[in-house]
Formats: C-alpha cells, structure tokens, sequence
C-alpha cells in the first residue's frame, strides 16, 4: 500500500477519536474521518505507516444504516464536531465504549458500568463559544472555529452547538470591524490586535457576556462597539476586554478591564444561583451538568453529617450543591477569580458551611490533611490530566469512605483509577456522561470506596 491507492474498505469500528476503522480485503487497517459502521468506501490513502494507515472518502460505495445527513455546512471542515454523520444513539454507543475501554485497558479494573446519560439536547446545548478572529487571503474579516489540527480559521457565524445569539454577537462584530477598519491579530507575525471573540449565555437567566481578547489594552473606537452590541442584544450584561499580548496559543491573557456592565453574569444550576465571570470555569452545557451533578450527589451517599472536600471546585458548582447534606463544606480551586465567585456563591444562596481555599489541589489536600482535616467524601473534578499519583496518595491518607471522581478524559480517569486501586480503593461503578454531543468529548463519573476490612 502506498500513498494515493485507492482501497475498497469495510468499515468496522469506530476511534473514539471520531474516525471510522476500515479494513482492506487483506485485512490493513486504514483509518478514515467521518465514516459509519457498516460503510463500504473507496478511500484515498494519505499516509501509510507499518501496521496502519490513514485516508479519505474517495467515493461512498454502500452507505451505512447509521448514515444521517449533517445538518452542518461546514462539518466536514471544521475541527469542532466529529458525529455529525451518524445518529445520536450509534455516538451513545461510541462513547460509552471508549470510557469501558479506557477503565478496563488503561485501568485494568473491572467494575459496574451504567448506561451513559446522553443529552436532552444534541444541538445548541453550548453557553460559551471561544471563536478565533482572522482576515482570510482576500483581507476579509472571518470568525469562526478552527480546522482540524490547524489553526487555519474556519468562518462560521451558525454554529449548531451554540446558541442563535452568538450568531448576533458575531454579525455586530463583523460589521463593527468593516466600519472601523478593526486591526486583527495575526498568529504568525504576532501582529495586530483582535484576537478572540468570547461569548458566555447564563442559560436560564439569559444573561449575555461579550467578551474581546486584545493584543494590547483594547480596541480603537470600544464606545462604537458596545453601543452597536448593546442595540442589537438587549439581554446583553456585560462587555470585557480581555489583554493577551503574550505569542501563545492560550486564549485568554490575565487582566480583564470592563467595559460594560459589572463584569460577569449570574445563571442557575440546580436550584442555585452562581456567579460567573470570564475566567471562572463554568460547564459548557448546563442540562448535562445538572444530571452530571445529580449522579455524583447519589454517588456522595451524604446524610448530614460528613466533612465534604470538592476539589477542583471551580465556582463551587459540585460541592454548593451538596452542602445542604454535609455538615462542612471544603472546596479548592486554583484559580483566584473562581474561588472568589465560589465565596460569593455560597454567601448569595444563604449557605454558611462553606469554605474556600485557592490552591494547587495535591497542595492543598496535603496540607488540609496536616491540618487535621478528615473528610468524609472526596469530590474531584480535575482538567483533563487528571489528578495523579501524589494526590491520589494524600486521599488514601485522609482515609474517605467514599470518592466521586468526576472526568473530562477517560485514560486519565482510568490511570488515576488504577492509582486508587493501588491505594485500597476500590472503583464500584462507572457512569459515563454525554456532555458535548456531536464532538469527540466524553465526561464520567466514578464512584470509589475504601476497602472495608469485612469487604472480600
Ligand atoms: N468542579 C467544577 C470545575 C471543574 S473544571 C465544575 O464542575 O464546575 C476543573 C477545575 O480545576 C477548573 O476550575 C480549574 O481552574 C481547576 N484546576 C486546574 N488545575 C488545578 C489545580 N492544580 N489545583 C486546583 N484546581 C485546579
């Protein structure tokens, strides 16, 4: 096999990745995008390594049952969705696989795994979008999302994962930067000025935050843009500009100067009120976090009267919505701006047993443990590296009876599982969560349990 043949494949499973794995007549594995199971294609090959190889669609030949029609007109060059192709049901399956394949694999654990929650909503279920702002080659402003592995900007106002206002958010902007003449930012020189247009909906209050990343301290003519944002969107709350002068692929620099509004919105999530501001965390699709969050207060198993500790709390979300059902509430949160929205949450919905610690989790755990603190329950919600070997060790030594691992990353959660096993923890059920349809992403929560000297 080499590059450019063109192979007849079957298509028999699927990447968790989001690429189909077709095998030749002889049995090659050939990896192509946006396949079905069940496809019969002619594919181009593009890369060829020992064992493998990669390609692409050449011709259709026998579609698959679990075929549909992509709504998306772009969702074949965007890098943001990558199930578009197949039914909601057949990514279901997909992603509770690779959450099965991860724990047992990676893991090497064998538990109980629940049905994964799929989402009420496969479309518009995203309360922020990031969108990268460009000129394309003819000097034309483009805002939209990136291209697979690419920084190449794909332009697309309508997006099907977020919701129709930040379609109105991106229009005024577009025609802000044609009537001013707006300087934007150009990733390889490091020149210009626009960099991001950052959108946040507070769901059920409807609050919007427009958010503009500068190089530098703001934009020429700011007055202009927020009376044209303001005119267009009446349930818009706050505008901030967001400084990053540094030559990096992190989106958002440190300081924040607004100038709308107080700076942040307010949404609810079960029965709570919450404060958000730009550089707090904040779950991207709301409905999920709300049944995400109900599993992990089952798996909390709280009666009253434990010490919870919520790490990697964010704005407190997790740990807020159980302290009605623990005797203290301890959270820890890295980021300064979300441990203070974390504060003011809990004073806002009345909740006294709270506290709050801005610090390097494992740290914090270490030293609250020297401190003598001995939770009950364990909460973790750690980004997608998950929480390592060292924290896991503190865990083991602060001896909770149960811990609800919560996880962005499937092999970093079964890594870390395995970590807890090889502490006396013992992982009793898995249940993985669909809170990004139509993207490659996939979210579990675990439960795990102290080994009882009566357990076998
Ligand atoms: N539990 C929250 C947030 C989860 S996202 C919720 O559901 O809303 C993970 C959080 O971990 C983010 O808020 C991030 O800022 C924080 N974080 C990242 N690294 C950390 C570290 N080393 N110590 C503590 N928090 C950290």
């Amino acid at each position: 096999m080499k590059k450019n043949d063109i192979v007849r494949l079957k298509i028999v499973s699927a990447t968790a990745e989001g690429s189909g794995v077709g095998k030749t007549e002889d049995n090659m594995t050939v990896f192509v995008p946006m396949t079905a199971v069940g496809d019969i294609i002619d594919a181009r090959i593009l890369k060829v390594k020992k064992t493998y190889a990669f390609g692409k669609t050449e011709k259709l030949i026998e579609p698959s049952k679990a075929r549909i029609t992509p709504e998306c007109p772009v969702f074949s060059k965007c890098g943001g969705c990558v199930w578009r192709h197949i039914g909601y049901e057949e990514e279901l399956i997909i992603k509770s696989q690779k959450v099965r394949d991860a724990v047992e694999r990676i893991g090497g654990i064998k538990t109980e795994f629940k049905p994964i929650i799929g989402s009420e909503r496969t479309d518009r279920y995203r309360n922020k979008a990031q969108l990268p702002v460009g000129r394309d080659k003819d000097g034309k402003a483009i805002i939209g999302f990136y291209a697979f592995h690419s920084h190449r900007i794909i332009d697309c106002g309508e997006c099907l994962l977020q919701p129709g206002i930040f379609g109105t958010v991106i229009d005024v902007t577009r025609d802000f930067i044609a009537q001013t003449g707006t300087d934007i930012y150009d990733e390889l020189t490091g020149k210009g000025r626009l960099r991001h247009l950052y959108i946040r909906l507070g769901e059920v209050t409807n609050e919007l935050m427009v958010c503009y990343v500068v190089n530098g301290n703001g934009l020429k003519h700011e007055d202009l843009l927020v009376k044209m944002l303001r005119e267009a969107l009446p349930t818009l709350k706050t505008v901030i500009f967001n400084s990053n002068r540094e030559k990096t692929n992190v989106i958002l620099g440190r300081k924040n100067r607004v100038a709308f509004g107080n700076g942040y919105i307010t949404d609810e999530l079960c029965g709570l009120k919450f404060k958000i501001s730009p550089f707090s965390f904040w779950q991207v699709n709301r409905g999920q976090a709300e049944r995400l969050y109900a599993k992990a207060r089952e798996y909390a198993g709280l009666s009253g009267g434990e010490v919870l500790l919520d790490l990697y709390c964010g704005t407190g979300t997790i740990g807020l919505t159980m302290a009605e059902n623990c005797r203290e509430l301890v959270g820890v949160e890295i980021i300064e701006d979300a441990v203070a929205d974390a504060k003011s949450n809990a004073e806002a919905n009345g909740i006294k047993n709270a506290r709050f610690i801005c610090a390097d989790a494992p740290s914090a755990a270490e030293q609250l443990r020297k401190e003598g603190t001995a939770p009950d329950v364990v909460v973790l919600d750690p980004p997608r590296k998950g929480c390592g070997e060292e924290l896991v060790k503190t865990i083991k030594k602060m001896g909770p009876k149960r811990v609800v691992y919560v996880s962005c990353d499937p092999a970093t959660l079964a890594r870390d599982l395995k970590y807890f096993a090889e502490n006396g923890y013992v992982t009793k059920e898995v249940t993985p969560c669909d809170m990004f349809p139509r993207t490659a992403h996939v979210e579990t929560v675990a439960l795990l349990t102290g080994k009882c000297p009566n357990d076998n």
